[in-house]
């Protein structure tokens, strides 16, 4: 606070008519009342009366105001001035393309489209890669509501958004009942049990999941997610095809089962090569430091920084990628409880 208006008047306090107006989160309290108390014997008026901003107390009244605020705000559905989420909280379906798996009332169930994203679901749960279901629904001759040739993203959307279970969701927020925190249902027919939304959900990595990437049609526009693992798109699947050629395919980043390995690597192409997160992640980090004539090796001011843990993800990655093409991992022993590390078969650049 410079401690003067615009005209140069000096502020010795603040009346504040409906507190709510001026801080909605408690970071704003916070910076309000830094700025109020940067200087002594100012003031604090509020509707319920006088305050005196220095002592803790004064803080305090404050917070609780702020937590009733915010109750309120949830209660009203965060004013309700904005039309779609209005019409979300009474679980109307909204604007737009109708939804794949529902009729253009959006409330009665595509017989057809219902039905494959309830068995899409079925089988991802069961473990199925979802660029086979995708290739599926493209032998059927599926197309997407605007037309759209089915893909793995867009599939993907399809399964996860929340709407398959009848729950409501407006800008990638599921929408609580303030009073029980359960999900405010829809009025359309949903296609599978929460349950089995919540299992689909679960066998995704959080990064393509409806809920992170919004809501709307599937997004088609080519805007990249910026990997959150060491390993993305450096591993390569060396799973023999049945015709003898290596699949090849992109490891992808998903949610691991175990505690050990909260993320694993999987083909999407093939569906089965999979490897630990931590394992991959720990091999690439032991290839960037070794040493071997001839090899191109990171600087020595880029590994001793990557050792003090100074490097950011992406700056790992560049320097991984700068002395590796690729690494092909070959398929793993059902089972074997040990890490083996020679799966990953490095391509030196
Ligand atoms: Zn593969």
């Amino acid at each position: 606070m410079r401690g003067h208006t615009v005209d140069g008047l000096t502020i010795q306090g603040v009346v504040c008519v409906a507190d709510d107006r001026m801080y909605r989160r408690p970071e704003d309290l916070t910076r309000f009342f830094a700025a109020l108390t940067n200087q002594p014997g100012r003031v604090y008026i509020d509707p319920q009366g006088v305050r005196d901003p220095y002592a803790a107390h004064g803080l305090s009244q404050a917070l609780r105001a702020l937590e009733a605020a915010e109750t309120e705000t949830r209660v009203r559905g965060r004013r309700v001035a904005n039309w779609h989420w209005a019409r979300a909280v009474e679980g109307v379906p909204h604007s737009g393309p109708r939804p794949f798996g529902w009729q253009e009332d959006r409330i009665t169930l595509h017989p057809v489209e219902a039905t494959l994203v309830d068995r899409a679901i079925d089988d991802r749960v069961g473990g199925k890669p979802v660029r086979a279901i995708a290739r599926e629904w493209c032998d059927l001759g599926v197309t997407g509501t605007r037309g759209g040739r089915p893909n793995a993203q867009t599939v993907t959307q399809i399964m996860t958004a929340p709407r398959v279970c009848g729950y409501r969701a407006n800008r990638g927020e599921l929408l609580l009942v303030p009073e029980s925190g359960q999900p405010v249902l829809g009025r359309w027919a949903p296609i599978v049990t929460p349950d089995r939304w919540q299992a689909v959900c679960a066998t995704f990595s959080a990064g393509s999941l409806y809920m992170r990437r919004g809501s709307g049609a599937p997004r088609l526009t080519g805007q990249r997610v910026a990997p959150r693992f060491l390993a993305s798109g450096i591993l390569r699947c060396g799973v023999p095809r049945h015709d003898g050629t290596v699949c090849h395919g992109p490891l992808c980043a998903q949610k691991g089962r175990s505690r050990k390995s909260p993320h694993v690597y999987s083909c999407r192409d093939c569906g089965r090569c999979s490897i630990s997160g931590p394992l991959a992640d720990e091999v690439l980090e032991r290839l960037v430091f070794s040493e071997a004539p001839g090899r191109v090796r990171p600087s020595d001011e880029v590994l001793h920084r990557w050792r003090a843990g100074e490097l950011r993800l992406e700056e790992k990655r560049k320097t991984i990628t700068s002395v590796i093409a690729c690494c092909v991992v070959r398929a793993g022993v059902k089972g074997k409880p040990t890490w083996d590390h020679s799966r990953v078969v490095p391509v030196w650049r």
